[in-house]
């Protein structure tokens, strides 16, 4: 059951992608946490993160206020790309970490796993059936005639493993 969840999550993610991908090229799309106990003064407080979709790529971004200037920093590997950026603030720096990862990438990283469940899945059902196991938990039916499994409560067919 957990396992049937976390393949409908991955594959509700790979769609958000697929929709998400396209229209980033025309926008950006996405959505930022900002904390509410950030004091205007002194621009303190806690970091601000936001996370979406500009030109195929998904980008996580960290916005901070620090006190004191770092090095400039990019580094890109292959569709992997690390930022940081800092301007003036108000008082502080204001820091910018971006990482952004091409949407295919992504989208192969999270959908392989769903996709082998995919093609795996029908042929595990088939063998279980075959030795007389319940399909979904691989429980020894022999001699189930109630057509449900015990250890799952999977709906077998009546008579077929007895
Ligand atoms: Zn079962």
């Amino acid at each position: 059951m957990m396992h049937k969840t976390v393949i409908l999550v991955l594959v509700f993610i790979c769609v958000v992608i697929l929709i998400a991908w396209p229209l980033s090229y025309r926008a950006d799309i996405g959505c930022s946490y900002r904390p509410h106990n950030r004091d205007t003064a002194t621009m303190s407080g806690k970091d601000a993160f936001s996370m979406g979709f500009a030109s195929g790529r998904v980008v996580l971004t960290r916005m901070q206020q620090v006190k004191r200037y770092t090095t400039p920093a990019s580094l890109k590997w292959g569709p992997v790309e690390y930022r940081r950026e800092e301007t003036d603030g108000t008082l502080n720096v204001q820091r910018t970490q971006t990482i952004s990862v091409s949407a295919w990438l992504l989208l192969i990283v999270i959908g392989v796993y769903p996709a082998i469940e995919f093609i795996r899945g029908p042929l595990r059902r088939r063998r279980r059936r075959r030795k007389g196991l319940c399909t979904s938990c691989s429980y020894d039916l022999t001699g189930n005639m109630s057509g449900v499994c015990p250890e799952c409560g999977e709906e077998t067919r009546r008579g077929e493993n007895a």
